[in-house]
């Protein structure tokens, strides 16, 4: 998101001021809010979250619904020692993110894969989630939205992340889903490397977006587990009362966090124990 659009939307903000929506992350109160999002087919039959042509957006901080059910959940959960990743940030989180890392001390790095055409904040460092420039176990959190569905090798993004996770930590990992079947992969593997031979046209038919190289569905938990994580789907508390746009927050009906922890490693002495009884 560049600045330039920021200050458009503060600009002609005033035209949606109002006292039915609230923006948690801003604090703007608006009687309307933009437009995102496209329609398509696939959305409605494959019962798609977090998808579709919807009015979601804070006129002011053009904040999305899923930016702000994120931020209900972090700023609950994130601690003066926290160390985190945020890897393909949302704008309107980020800033709110920078600004309170000054003021409660945490450590708040951000990270996006640079690609031409785009405009990136200084801030935010050139990387790739299948290979990350950190050490090992030095996050509490690594928050990765929308980002695994345009990774053609899932296992390699979800190892590094585990890789630089502490034990204990947490990553966050919402994604378009599909609430109606199991996970539709769009990615083989052609002599040992992971790659996506689906036209733009197929994966929009397919995953409702040219660039999307997957679609999780129900089936997102059980992958995840053979993939090294232990995943939820948190169901924030305000969630029966925000239905659609009839909340002050306006959040996606719904839409869950998908929040992952890593397996325990397989405790070797144990295995050996195990393994040893007749
Ligand atoms: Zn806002």
């Amino acid at each position: 998101m560049h600045p330039f659009q920021i200050l458009l939307a503060k600009w002609s903000s005033s035209f949606y001021r109002g006292n039915k929506y609230a923006c948690n992350l801003c604090g703007f109160e608006a009687k309307k809010l933009r437009f995102r999002g496209h329609n398509h087919p696939v959305i409605q039959r494959k019962k798609i979250l977090s998808a579709g042509k919807r009015r979601s957006d804070c006129p002011n901080c053009l904040s999305s619904d899923r930016d702000r059910r994120l931020w209900l959940y972090l700023e609950n959960a994130i601690t003066p020692q926290s160390n985190i990743l945020h890897i393909a940030p949302e704008y309107p989180v980020a800033i709110k993110m920078r600004n309170l890392s000054k003021s409660m001390g945490f450590h708040y790095h951000c990270l996006d894969k640079r690609t031409q055409g785009y405009y990136y904040p200084k801030w935010v460092l050139n990387g790739d989630i299948t290979s990350l420039e950190f050490a090992d176990s030095q996050f509490d959190w690594v928050i990765a939205n929308h980002v695994l569905e345009h990774i053609p090798n899932l296992q390699s993004a979800l190892n590094e992340v585990k890789r630089v996770l502490k034990p204990t930590g947490k990553a966050i990992f919402m994604v378009p889903l599909s609430q109606s079947q199991p996970t539709e992969e769009g990615c083989i593997t052609v002599n040992g490397q992971w790659c996506c031979e689906l036209s733009k046209k197929e994966k929009i038919e397919r995953f409702g977006q040219h660039d999307h190289l997957r679609l999780f569905g129900t089936d997102m938990d059980q992958i995840f587990k053979k993939m090294g994580f232990d995943l939820i789907f948190l169901s924030h508390e305000n969630t029966e009362k925000a239905i659609s746009h009839k909340s002050p927050l306006a959040l996606f009906a719904n839409e869950c966090i998908p929040i992952a922890t890593p397996t325990a490693s397989p405790n070797v002495d144990n295995i050996n124990a195990i393994s040893s009884i007749p």
